[in-house]
Order: structure tokens, then C-alpha cells, then sequence
């Protein structure tokens, strides 16, 4: 399978989904049917997140496995510091190496829920650029290593600037490529953008885009990420927000148009966070195919 940093050399924009590994047997069949349903759109890669405190790692190594091994596709897999040494950390990578999974998103993780703050371990990792060099150092080019980037900025830093600067220290770390955090409004995301590149920060920038099909899910989402959502989504998602019918219509008509802007605008790629739905993401992608006919050659 390939190296992400492979295929953004070639191929740009990309298409990809994340997934997170379910807990139930309801959530794995659920998971199946969502894969088998978005594998005709042929994403370039696929990604599986890693639990709060590594709690899904066995489901993690799991699902990015079986993606890989059954359903062909590269897959990504996440990892974070939170409550890891560096030799569980070692101990997890060789594993990912010994499947041939070429792909790791190098995360720090959020605090517990219990915890107001990120603490590290005695022996482990404080940021993701910590474990980006450990990955380097300890796996040269083994793997094409992802990480974070927050175009409204990190909820704890203090600016957008001094945000940078740290991430800065990631990508010189050796991080091949960036994923971002969820955003509703692009002219955030093409001012970062720009930013990115007045501070020489050059690798690929792939854009994270979550359809929003359900209204709940708003406030969820800006507590969870402070990402802004533009007044008039809200009001409409607001307004329709125990119609269902009406409110996908309204959600998949934003994203469709966000999407087709970034494009338009040369963005590297695309990241759909499915929450393991398809429908939407489905619906969205499809629709982007018929306007850049081009992309799914
Ligand atoms: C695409 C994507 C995928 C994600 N997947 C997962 C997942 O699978 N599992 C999960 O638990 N979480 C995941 N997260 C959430 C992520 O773990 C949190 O956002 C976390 O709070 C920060 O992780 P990070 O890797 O960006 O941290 P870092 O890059 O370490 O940054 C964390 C904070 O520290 C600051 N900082 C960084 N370096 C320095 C430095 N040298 N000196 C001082 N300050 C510094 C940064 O400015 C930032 O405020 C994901 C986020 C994104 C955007």
C-alpha cells in the first residue's frame, strides 16, 4: 500500500475518509455497511482514529488493518500521546510496520474528561512534534507521518500566530502532510492558508469537512472545536431543525458549495469526517464528481 505523501505527489486534490472504530457489534456492522457503500467513490485514503487515551487502540489496529487487508484501500492510522510512554509508543509503531500499514497521523490527544490539561506521562511525549521526531528518529522513512492543523487556531493557544509558530516546529519535526480541523467557513481556512506559506511551511494542506445532519450537532461541534458557523447555516438549521428531510437538504447544499469553492481554489485535499455515516458523504462526493468530472479518473 501507499505512502500518503506518495499520492499527493501525483494526485492532488485527494479524497479521503475517517472513520472511528466502533464499540458495539451494531456499531461494526454499521461501520461495514458505510465502507461498502462509499468504496465506488475510491477515496484515496482512509483514516481510523485512536480513543481518548489510547482506549480503541486494539479496534484502531483492528479496522486500519482490515481496511487495508479487505477492502484494498491505504489506510491511516491515528496515534496519540495521551497516557503512552515512548516504549508503548515504539511497541505500537513497530506493530503498524509489522502489518505494513505505511500511514500514521501523529497526534497529541486531548485531556481525559476528567482533566482540565494535557499532562504527559513520565516517560512519554508533551507535543505532537515530540512524537513526529521519535517517529523519524526511531522509523526513518518507514512511514508518511500526518498531523493537526487548526485553521481558527487551537482552542489553547493563546493566537492564530503563535499557532503557527508551533506548528511550524511539527512540519520541521517531519510531518509529510496536514490535515485540519473541521471548518465551516473557508475564507478562515484560504487566510491560513496564506499564512502557512508567509512563514514557510510548505507541505500539503488537506482540508477536514464535516456535514452537519443534525441540528444538536452544532453546539457539540463549537464547544469541541470553537470553529465559527457562518450565521445564516445556523439559523436555517435552526429553523428547520426537527425536519430532517429539509435539514440534510440544507446541510448537503453548504457542503456541496464549500467543497466545489475549495476545489475551485486548488485546495490539496479533502478530508470527510463520516462519523461512520456514508449517506451524506455519499451524496456530497457524488455531486462533486458530476462538477469536477476529472477528479475521479
Ligand atoms: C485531523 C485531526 C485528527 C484528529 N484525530 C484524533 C484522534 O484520532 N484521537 C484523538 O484523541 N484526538 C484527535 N484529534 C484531536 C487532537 O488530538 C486535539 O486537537 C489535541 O488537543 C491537539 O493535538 P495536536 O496533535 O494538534 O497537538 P500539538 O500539535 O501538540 O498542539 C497542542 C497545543 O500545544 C501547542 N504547542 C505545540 N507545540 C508547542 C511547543 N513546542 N511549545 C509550546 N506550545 C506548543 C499548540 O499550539 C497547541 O495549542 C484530531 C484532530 C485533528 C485536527
Amino acid at each position: 500500500m501507499e505512502k500518503i505523501i506518495n499520492i499527493l505527489k501525483r494526485k492532488k486534490p485527494t479524497f479521503s475518509f475517517e472513520f472511528f472504530p466502533p464499540k458495539s457489534t451494531e456499531g461494526e456492522s454499521k461501520l461495514e455497511e458505510s465502507i461498502l457503500k462509499l468504496l465506488p467513490l475510491k477515496p484515496d485514503f482512509v483514516s481510523v482514529t485512536y480513543g481518548a487515551g489510547g482506549s480503541t487502540r486494539t479496534k484502531t489496529d483492528e479496522w486500519v488493518r482490515k481496511i487495508q487487508n479487505q477492502y484494498h484501500l491505504t489506510s491511516m492510522a491515528h496515534l496519540t500521546c495521551v497516557g503512552s510512554t515512548k516504549e508503548h509508543i515504539k511497541y505500537i509503531l513497530e506493530e503498524h510496520k509489522s502489518h505494513n500499514i505505511k500511514n500514521i497521523m501523529a497526534l497529541r490527544g486531548d485531556p481525559p474528561k476528567d482533566k482540565e490539561f494535557f499532562v504527559p506521562e513520565k516517560d512519554g511525549f508533551r507535543y505532537a512534534s515530540e512524537l513526529i521526531s521519535f517517529i523519524r528518529n526511531q522509523f526513518s522513512n518507514d512511514f508518511s507521518v500526518g498531523a493537526a492543523c487548526y485553521p481558527e487556531k487551537h482552542p489553547e493557544a493563546k493566537t492564530l500566530e503563535e499557532d503557527i509558530e508551533h506548528l511550524k516546529i511539527k512540519v520541521e519535526s517531519g510531518a509529510d502532510f496536514l490535515i485540519t480541523q473541521l471548518f465551516f467557513d473557508n475564507d478562515k481556512f484560504f487566510y491560513f492558508r496564506d499564512l502557512l506559506v508567509k512563514k514557510g511551511i510548505e507541505v500539503p494542506v488537506i482540508a477536514g469537512i464535516m456535514p452537519i445532519t443534525a441540528y444538536k450537532q452544532i453546539e457539540r461541534f463549537t464547544q469541541m472545536t470553537q470553529c465559527y458557523i457562518p450565521e445564516d447555516l445556523r439559523n436555517k438549521m435552526y429553523r428547520y431543525q426537527y425536519d430532517e428531510k429539509e435539514l440534510l437538504k440544507i446541510s448537503l447544499e453548504y457542503s456541496i458549495k464549500q467543497c466545489e469553492d475549495l476545489l475551485r481554489n486548488q485546495v490539496d485535499g479533502i478530508h470527510f469526517y463520516t462519523l461512520n455515516q456514508s449517506n451524506a458523504t455519499f451524496l456530497i462526493l457524488s455531486e462533486l464528481f458530476k462538477i469536477f468530472p476529472i477528479t475521479i479518473l
